[in-house]
């Protein structure tokens, strides 16, 4: 049953994404907003808009009631989640289908399997798929976590089961720091996710972050390759290229053959991402997590594939079978995204409103500006700071970071602070452009290569 009318339940740079995405299968669009978002680019973009609640995400784009009615109100049949906020909350798929609409994302059982990380970790370990050496499920105590470590082998990661966005994770070095803080932890995570559940993982030290994205129908799935993530400040992701250029074949091969077995084992539906860790020494990879939604950097699998993935998930939605086997899906050279968030590098990535006075965007085939500004904008305080991102291709990865560095010589936001500055240096660093990096590459080096205020 095709999608007649979609509601997309999110804003910035995904609602307009998602809004495009619908306008091209020929679907009208309903964006729900919050009072603080009536001014922006989705809200003008789409057929049609309706207020869902106060600026606070929370009586808003967390509003699960609101945005029922919102559906109901202008006769949608299908929600688009995008990232973030209910994206990946099981309860809101179920309501949604409990409401006879259409969930564009996985089946509600999957998302509560998968989207629970030491759930995941089970799922994977079923499937056969290596996951990082930790805690057999849940860490239950203080005295299970010290049994749990000593096992392991210091240092130790302990994670929120319901975290995400790089936050409720906490490295302990030794049986006092740990005895500290799974208690600390446990705290947190109550507080940020409503849920205090803990489990732990062995550090896997100079990791490069390495995720597949996978398309399923709920019966086939297919990879469509893999994007490197390993530029990252506070374990939230910088800069992203497809493909990774530290993998060989048979290791591309190897890492999305997992990503597949997974996705198969659980029958997913829609488009998801499987994330990896990936040590150089060894050439192993192992299964950190899968984000059951369709990702902030899903843009460089779409540059290096021509598959337009936002398109897909809703034909998916709509009932539609997998339009190509493994086969058919290609790679073609290689594209980097930055994103662009409001915050100032040179100032501890201080995040700051503001209006934007100027906006200039540079225009070349191989170069796509996904965001929701526009001249005159105002950048409301309540949300993350992601303002856009800049997306280059090119035939190989030093055409792309050369394309990328007069890309950005290209972009002009002007009206408030943007982390443009960092990217500029970025694309001129030397580890960066020999590709000698991995997680925890990025911050000390901030430390020792200040970005210069603008
Ligand atoms: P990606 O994996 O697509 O790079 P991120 O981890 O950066 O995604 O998260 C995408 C968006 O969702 C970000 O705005 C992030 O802050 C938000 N987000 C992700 N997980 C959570 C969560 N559990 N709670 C709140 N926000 C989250
Ligand atoms: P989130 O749900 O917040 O995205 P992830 O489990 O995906 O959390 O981890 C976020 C980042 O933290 C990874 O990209 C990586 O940089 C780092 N990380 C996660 N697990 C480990 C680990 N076991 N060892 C080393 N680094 C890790
Ligand atoms: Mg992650």
């Amino acid at each position: 049953m095709a999608i007649k009318k979609l509601l997309i339940a999110n804003r910035g740079e995904i609602a307009v994404r998602v809004v495009r995405a619908a306008q091209g299968l020929g679907i009208p669009t309903v964006q729900a907003h919050s009072m603080a978002d009536a001014d922006s680019l989705a809200v003008k973009m789409a057929d049609e808009a309706v207020d869902i609640g106060p600026p606070h995400a929370a009586k808003s784009y967390l509003n699960i009631d609101a945005i029922l009615k919102a559906a109901r109100d202008t006769n949608a049949d299908a929600i688009h989640p995008g990232y973030g906020f209910l994206s990946e909350n099981a309860a809101f798929a179920q309501a949604v289908e409990d409401a006879g609409l259409i969930f564009v994302g996985p089946r509600p059982e999957t998302i509560s399997r998968l989207g629970d990380k030491a759930a995941a970790r089970e799922a994977a370990e079923t499937a056969k798929v290596p996951t990082v050496p930790g805690s057999d499920g849940l860490i239950e105590s203080t005295e299970a976590a010290k049994d749990a470590a000593s096992r392991i082998g210091y240092p130790v990661m302990i994670k929120a089961s319901a975290g995400g966005g790089g936050r409720g994770i906490k490295i302990a070095e030794n049986e006092s720091q740990l005895e500290k803080l799974v208690s600390e932890a446990r705290n947190e995570a109550q507080a940020a996710f409503g849920n205090g559940a803990l489990y732990m993982e062995k550090v896997i030290r100079n990791a490069r972050h390495i995720e597949v994205q996978v398309l399923g129908d709920g019966v086939n799935a297919v990879h469509c390759f893999e994007r490197e993530c390993s530029l990252q400040r506070r374990r939230q992701k910088v800069w992203e290229e497809a493909p990774s250029a530290a993998l060989n074949d048979s290791q591309r091969k190897a890492i999305c053959e997992s990503a597949v077995a997974l996705a198969r084992s659980v029958g997913y539906r829609g488009a998801g991402t499987l994330e990896f860790l990936f040590d150089d020494a060894s050439g192993e990879h192992y299964f950190i997590e899968m984000n059951t939604r369709i990702q902030v950097e899903h843009p460089v699998t779409e540059m290096i594939t021509g598959i337009d993935l936002v398109a897909e998930m809703i034909r998916i939605a709509g009932g539609e079978p997998l339009r190509f086997q493994q086969s058919d899906v290609t790679l073609n050279g290689h594209a980097i995204e930055c994103r662009i968030n409001a915050e100032d590098p040179s100032n501890n990535f201080m995040p700051g409103p503001g209006v934007i006075d100027r906006l200039s965007v540079p225009a070349a085939d191989h170069v796509r500006f996904d965001t929701m500004l526009y001249e005159g904008y105002q950048v409301p305080p309540f949300y993350d700071s992601l303002l856009g991102k800049l997306i280059v291709h090119g035939p190989d990865r030093q055409t792309a970071i050369d394309r990328m560095a007069e890309a950005l010589e290209g972009l002009t936001i002007d009206g408030l602070k943007t982390t443009i500055p960092l990217h500029r240096e970025l694309a001129k660093a030397a580890p960066i452009r020999s590709n000698d990096i991995h997680t925890q590459f990025l911050e000390p080096w901030l430390e020792a290569n200040p970005i210069p205020s603008e």
